[in-house]
């Protein structure tokens, strides 16, 4: 062919300010558009062989080489694919935005053949060399018979000069020679990195060759001297403890199987296990998954993990990795996948997600929206099989993915109502209960040690006591309060039982126990607890604590003002309870009206006061001094 010369002609709005804005994004997606596209490229000659439009094509050793040479300072990503003639890369190269892709599959759709999945999916991956590249080259050899190879380069990627080319095998080679920029970008390592991230798991083989390390390699490899004869070399062998045996033939870098594209009926738990091993890098065995594996009425495959946690919210970050057709799209994209799922890890392959449209665009998207109502649906039938076929492993599962199912639950109405009737509230007592088996009335602990006496006060009541420890729960009690105006937690310190007392000695218990503490504005209930309860416990109003922790969560969100006055808005309701039935209060007042046991009885009061204190957690650093210094005294006397 002639030489020519020529710009490329851009149909719509310029694109190199979108490229150059990909530069500073995010400078690895040039390898991963080119190698995606070697990889079209040799699915489109498949496709045609398959079709019987090219001969004797399906068993070919399909590859793509990415080869580094970094003395020359250049990238070539080379592929044995359906290539390009010149009238092709004038089409599909030089005007810009006539999508190649759109163009094969108008062509080839009448034949009923599945060409979705080769659709260029990216736009303009091409263009996206010259981010890393001041001069780019293509030569190419189409597959159609008597085709001439050609050339195609350009500095810019707007002024072009197209050529013949030498190369001789079918398929493509694309060349860039690395700009300064691109050379301090890259390097074996950070290439190896991309094609790790963006192509591990793509279609066809890939080979990486780093040029200089290849030679070394053949260097070493090479007898010194002539004569050696195969012996001596088993010796080197051994004394060197050099490998020179291992085989040296080059692997691909990547899984071109993933195990989302098998059956899920030919799966092992073994292998779904080191396929969560190998793609997260981490150790723990997973709980258990989902495979899905569905084409109708869109295209999703993919594979869910139920990690093991420690609880705890983990970063959110790099926990479901979205692929389109093989190629690593990128990490928990929010508009697609429902931001709680990002608590598990997995792999999800889209093909049919329109990936060139703005990620705000994608939140309004139909598809998008029957994804995630089918992936959440997938989710929360996954756990209503668990619970109700094995009820028991299902609880020892919670501990690790409670934090997700109550988060899922309160951000997102459709599975709340899925997975409302199996949730659990795990006991004091370390069972698992849902909560038809507790009841409308929930007792809960945040910490089942530090409120012990009240937690025993209410078992010795019958009640069950659930821990709600983790800093979702508070929300999370809300909101089930929200979403059923039956449901009631109540903090085990919020209610003791019991009957209610004597109201004649209340004020004289008052009286005294006001005179003990110093306190005026204490105020007493009493209470008949049973001989065997604590003589008296400190009770604390549900409604307004959580008003305290409401108006402190405020505060702590920034939103402190000065001139509010919270404490009196909110005031914290702390109430002493004394229990009549416990001899000691009816000693206690006897005492205080004899005026030679009146200091004691005071300072016995003072104790009792300080055993509630103690019991709700409450006393303060020097009262809790105060007490020992006090208990200490008290036994000197009883013991003498
Ligand atoms: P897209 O892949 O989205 O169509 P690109 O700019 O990446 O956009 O590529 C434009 C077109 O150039 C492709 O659709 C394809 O027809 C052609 N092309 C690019 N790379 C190759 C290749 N390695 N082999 C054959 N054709 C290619």
């Amino acid at each position: 062919m002639n030489t020519e010369h020529g710009t490329v002609s851009v149909n719509t709005e310029n694109i190199f300010p979108i490229i150059r804005k990909w530069l500073y994004s995010d400078q690895d997606i040039f390898l991963r558009e080119l190698v995606s596209n070697a990889t079209d490229a040799i699915a489109k000659l498949k496709r045609l062989s398959q079709l019987g439009e090219a001969d004797g094509l399906d068993n070919e050793n399909y590859r793509i080489d990415v080869i580094y040479d970094n003395i020359a300072q250049t990238l070539t990503i080379q592929d044995n694919g359906i290539g390009m003639t010149a009238e092709e890369i004038r089409t599909y190269i030089n005007q810009i935005a006539f999508s190649g892709a759109m163009d094969f599959v108008e062509k080839y759709k009448e034949k009923g053949a599945e060409t979705t999945g080769i659709i260029g999916h990216f736009g303009l991956g091409f263009y996206s060399a010259f981010m890393v590249a001041d001069l780019v080259r293509i030569d190419t050899l189409s597959y159609k018979s008597g085709s001439e190879a050609a050339s195609w380069t350009s500095e810019d990627g707007m002024a072009y000069d197209m050529g013949p080319s030498d190369r001789t095998d079918r398929g493509t080679s694309i060349t860039l020679t690395l700009s300064e920029e691109g050379q301090k970008f890259l390097s074996t390592a950070k290439i190896k990195e991309i094609l790790n991230k963006y192509c591990n798991f793509m279609p066809f083989p890939i080979y990486l060759t780093d040029v200089a390390e290849a030679a070394q390699k053949a260097n070493e490899l090479k007898p010194t001297k002539d004569h050696v004869d195969a012996a001596d070399i088993d010796a080197a062998d051994e004394a060197t403890g050099e490998a020179i045996h291992e085989d040296h033939t080059p692997q691909p870098i990547n899984d071109t199987t993933p195990l989302w594209q098998k059956d899920p009926k030919d799966c092992t738990d073994e292998e779904y296990k080191a396929f969560f091993r190998k793609t997260f890098n981490d150790y723990r065995d997973p709980l258990f998954w989902i495979h899905l594996n569905i084409d109708y009425p869109f295209n999703l495959k993919g594979i869910l993990y139920f990690p093991k946690s420690d609880n705890v919210y983990e970063s959110l970050e790099g926990r479901i990795k979205i692929y389109y057709n093989q190629v690593f799209v990128a990490d928990n994209i929010k508009e697609i996948i429902p931001e709680f799922l990002f608590l598990l890890k997995g792999t999800l392959d889209c093909p049919d997600l329109p990936l060139n449209v703005s990620r705000s665009f994608l939140q309004n998207d139909e598809y998008v929206s029957k994804l995630s109502s089918h992936i959440i649906r997938k989710v929360a039938d996954k756990l209503n099989t668990l619970s109700k076929n094995d009820r028991e492993q299902f609880e020892k599962y919670w501990q690790d993915i409670g934090v997700f199912v109550r988060y899922g639950m309160m951000r997102d109405d459709k599975f709340y109502e899925k997975v409302k009737e199996i949730a659990l509230y795990k006991t004091v007592d370390k069972t698992y209960k849902t909560q038809e088996e507790l009841g409308e009335e929930i007792h809960y602990t945040p910490d089942d040690k530090k409120q012990v006496a009240y937690v025993e006060r209410a078992k010795a009541r019958g009640l069950t006591v659930v821990v709600m420890d983790h800093e979702l729960d508070n929300h999370y009690m809300s909101f089930l309060e929200y979403k059923n105006s039956k449901v009631k937690f109540k903090r085990v310190d919020a209610d003791l039982g019991g009957e209610t007392g004597d109201e004649t000695q209340k004020e004289a218990v008052e009286t005294l126990f006001r005179a003990a503490t110093a306190n005026e504005k204490l105020t007493v209930k009493m209470m008949a607890l049973g001989a065997d309860a604590l003589p008296a416990m400190i009770v604390e109003s549900e409604e307004a604590r959580r008003m305290q922790e409401m108006r402190k969560q405020f505060e702590r969100m920034g939103n402190g003002d000065d001139k509010m006055d919270f404490d009196s808005m909110f005031p914290i309701e702390l109430s002493l309870v004394i229990n009549q039935d416990q001899p000691l209060v009816a000693r206690l007042k006897a005492m205080a009206d004899l005026p030679q046991q009146k200091e004691r009885a005071e300072e016995l009061t003072r104790h009792v006061y300080d055993l509630a204190r103690l019991g709700h957690g409450s006393l303060t650093a020097e009262e809790l001094a105060a007490f020992l210094k006090r208990s200490a005294t008290l036994l000197t006397d009883l013991a003498n």
